[in-house]
C-alpha cells in the first residue's frame, strides 16, 4: 500500500503534488463526463475528481479504493469540508475491496434505530461524529496520563476478578471452576485496592479503570464503564482538590480548547439541596427553590399542616400557556416522587388563579408576592411533605423547565465542587442507614462525637465535581484510623463476622502504618459526553449495551454449553417456580 498521507493532511500548500490516498467511498456523483467521489478516511473527507479518459472501475458507497492523482485548487471552495479548498484530479483509481449496501447511512445525520446502530456497530463507528467522540475520549486519557505523570503519579492495574467492593450497587459475579460454590465479583471500582496501594507506599496512584455495576440502566449509565481512578497520600482536602482542578483544566484545554477558570466554586451539599433540590445542580439557569413554610404557618390547607418542608419554584412567563393537562402531568410527576400532589398557581392579570387559590388567605398571597418577587404570567409550583421528597421533586421540575424554556445557553460549562456531604443517609422507605459515598469516607473531625449518638448528623470530607448538572466525579478523604473504620462499619449494621468476611484483609492492613489518604474517580464516559456534547452515554463507548443490558451485535449475554455449567458446578434453576 503506497499511501502518501491522510486526506486532511492536504491543503492549498500541496497544490501540484502527486499523492496516493486510500479510504472508503462516502459518495459518488456521476455527471457523465466527470465523476466526483467523496473519499473518507480516518481523518476526514476529500473530493476526488475523475475526468473523462481515466479508467474508473465500478465503485459504490463504502467500497475501499486507492486513488493516485494531483492536488489542485478548486474553482469554488466547499466551506463544509476541512479540505474544501482543494480536490484530487485522479490519474488512477483502484478498488481494494467491495462492500454490500450498508444497513445504515454512514454520515453524521442518521435516522437508523439505535438497536440497528448497535447491531452494526462497526458501521455506526465509521460515522465521523462517532469517531470524534472516541477522539475526545482518547485526548482526555492523554491529558490524564501527561498531567498525572508530571505530578509523580504512577498507573497500577488492579484485579478484575476480585471480592465484592462496596459502592452500593449489585455485583456482577463470576463462578469459580476450581472452587465450586464460590464466586469472584467484578469490581464496582478499585476502591479497596487503591487504598491498599497507599498502605503499600505508592503515594500517588491512578488507573483508567473498568468498573462493573449491575444497576438499572439510564441514558448516562452502562453496566461496564470506565473511571479515571485516583488516590493520593499526605494531601489535605484543599491540596487534593487544587491538584484535581489542574487536571480538569488540562482536560478541557486539550480536548476542546476551553479555559476552565480555577479555583472552582464550592457549594455545600445542604445549600445545593435547599436551593436546587439536587446534589448535582445545573446552575446554568436561575430557577431556585424557595422555602415558603413560614408563610403557611397558619394555613388551613390540610396538605400544609405538620409537614417537614414547604418549598416553591417560580417559572417566569408560562402561566398563560399552562393547561389543565400540563398541571395533571406535574401532579403525576409529584406522585412519582412519593408525594400526594402539588399546588400550582398561575399569576394572570396580577391575580392568582387556579383551583388551589381558594386555600390562600390575602396575607399569604401578599407574602408570596413579595418573598418570591412574582410577576404577571408567572407559574408558581408549591410542594409540601418530607424534605427528601419535596426538594428532589422541585429540583426535577426546575430542570424540566430550564430545558424546555431554553434557559441554558449552549456551549457554556458550569463546573463546581459539592462538599460537606452527610456521611450517612437514611432510606426514605425503610429507614435503613447507608453510606452516602462508601464506608471508607472520613467523617469530619468535629462530628466524630456523633458516631455513637446521632450518626445521621455527621458530615464527611467527601466531594463531587459537578459539570452541567452531571456528577462527573466524586471522592473523599479516607478513614485511616482502625477504630473509626470499625465504628463506621458498626453504624452500617455490619457484624464482626461480616466485617471479617468482607473487609477483614483491609481492616488488618490498617495496623501497619496507614498514611492519611484521599482520592476520587472521574467518570470517563460522562466527561466524554459533556465534552462531546451528547446526552447519550452509548455514543461515547465503542461497544456499549442497550437499555436492556444486551449487546445487539454479539448477542451477549447468552446461554452457555451444559459442559461449561458442569465445570462450574452450576445448574440454572427457575426460582419463581
Ligand atoms: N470509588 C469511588 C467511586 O467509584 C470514588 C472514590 O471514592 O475514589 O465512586
Amino acid at each position: 500500500m503506497k499511501r502518501t498521507c491522510f486526506n486532511t493532511e492536504l491543503s492549498e500548500k500541496n497544490v501540484g503534488q502527486e499523492v496516493t490516498l486510500i479510504g472508503w467511498v462516502s459518495k459518488k456523483r456521476n455527471l457523465g463526463s466527470i465523476v466526483f467521489i467523496d473519499l473518507r478516511d480516518r481523518s476526514g473527507i476529500i473530493q476526488i475528481t475523475v475526468n473523462e479518459g481515466v479508467n474508473l472501475p465500478d465503485i459504490r458507497n463504502e467500497y475501499i479504493i486507492t486513488v493516485t492523482g494531483t492536488v489542485s485548487l478548486k474553482e469554488k471552495a466547499n466551506p463544509n469540508l476541512k479540505t474544501g479548498a482543494i480536490e484530487i484530479i485522479a490519474k488512477e483509481v483502484e478498488v481494494i475491496n467491495t462492500a454490500k449496501t450498508t444497513p445504515l447511512i454512514i454520515a453524521d445525520e442518521t435516522d437508523a434505530l439505535e438497536d440497528t446502530r448497535l447491531k452494526y456497530r462497526y458501521l455506526d463507528l465509521r460515522r465521523p461524529i462517532m469517531q470524534s467522540y472516541q477522539d475526545i475520549r482518547y485526548q482526555i486519557k492523554m491529558a490524564v496520563h501527561e498531567y498525572l505523570s508530571k505530578e509523580h503519579f504512577i498507573e497500577v492495574e488492579t484485579p478484575i476478578l476480585t471480592l465484592s467492593t462496596p459502592e452500593g450497587a449489585r455485583d456482577y459475579l463470576v463462578p469459580s471452576r476450581v472452587h465450586h460454590g464460590k464466586f469472584y465479583a467484578l469490581p464496582q471500582s478499585p476502591q479497596i485496592f487503591k487504598q491498599l496501594l497507599m498502605i503499600g507506599g505508592f503515594e500517588r496512584y491512578y488507573q483508567i479503570a473498568r468498573c462493573f455495576r449491575d444497576e438499572d440502566l439510564r441514558a448516562d449509565r452502562q453496566p461496564d464503564f470506565t473511571q479515571i481512578d485516583i488516590e493520593t497520600s499526605f494531601l489535605d482536602q484543599d491540596q487534593f482538590l487544587t491538584m484535581m482542578e489542574g487536571l480538569i483544566k488540562e482536560i478541557f484545554a486539550r480536548t476542546i480548547n476551553y479555559e476552565v477558570k480555577t479555583p472552582l466554586r464550592r457549594m455545600s451539599y445542604q445549600y445545593a439541596m435547599d436551593n436546587y433540590g439536587s446534589d448535582k445542580p445545573d446552575t446554568r439557569f436561575d430557577i431556585k427553590l424557595n422555602d415558603v413554610k413560614e408563610i403557611f404557618k397558619n394555613s388551613e390547607f390540610g396538605g400544609f399542616k405538620d409537614v417537614e418542608a414547604i418549598r416553591a419554584i417560580v417559572v417566569n412567563g408560562v402561566a398563560h400557556e399552562t393547561s389543565r393537562k400540563v398541571i395533571d402531568e406535574l401532579t403525576l410527576e409529584a406522585k412519582k416522587f412519593g408525594l400526594g400532589g402539588l399546588s400550582v398557581i398561575k399569576v394572570e392579570n396580577n391575580d392568582f388563579t387556579g383551583s388551589f387559590v381558594k386555600f390562600l388567605s390575602e396575607e399569604e398571597k401578599e407574602a408570596l408576592k413579595t418573598q418570591l418577587n412574582i410577576k404577571d404570567n408567572d407559574l408558581l409550583i408549591i410542594a409540601a411533605g418530607k424534605y427528601n421528597r419535596v426538594c428532589p421533586l422541585l429540583g426535577a421540575l426546575r430542570l424540566k423547565y430550564g430545558r424546555q424554556l431554553g434557559l441554558i445557553k449552549p456551549g457554556t460549562f458550569d463546573l463546581l465542587w459539592i462538599v460537606d456531604f452527610p456521611l450517612f443517609e437514611r432510606d426514605v422507605e425503610n429507614g435503613q442507614i447507608t453510606s452516602t459515598h462508601h464506608p471508607f469516607t472520613r467523617p469530619r473531625d468535629e462530628d466524630l462525637k456523633y458516631l455513637d449518638t446521632d450518626p445521621t448528623k455527621i458530615l464527611s470530607y467527601a466531594y463531587d465535581i459537578v459539570i452541567n448538572g452531571y456528577e462527573a466525579g466524586g471522592g473523599s478523604l479516607r478513614i485511616y484510623n482502625q477504630d473509626v473504620q470499625k465504628k463506621v462499619f458498626e453504624v452500617l449494621g455490619l457484624s464482626d463476622e461480616d466485617i471479617k468476611r468482607k473487609f477483614g484483609f483491609f481492616v488488618d492492613a490498617f495496623q501497619y502504618g496507614t498514611p492519611p489518604h484521599a482520592g476520587m474517580a472521574f467518570g470517563l464516559d460522562r466527561l466524554t459526553m459533556i465534552l462531546g456534547n451528547t446526552d447519550n452515554i452509548r455514543d461515547v463507548i465503542a461497544f456499549p449495551k442497550n437499555l436492556a443490558a444486551v449487546c445487539p451485535m454479539s448477542g451477549a449475554p447468552n446461554i452457555v454449553d451444559n459442559d461449561q455449567l458442569k465445570d462450574l458446578g452450576i445448574a440454572v434453576i427457575d426460582w419463581e417456580k
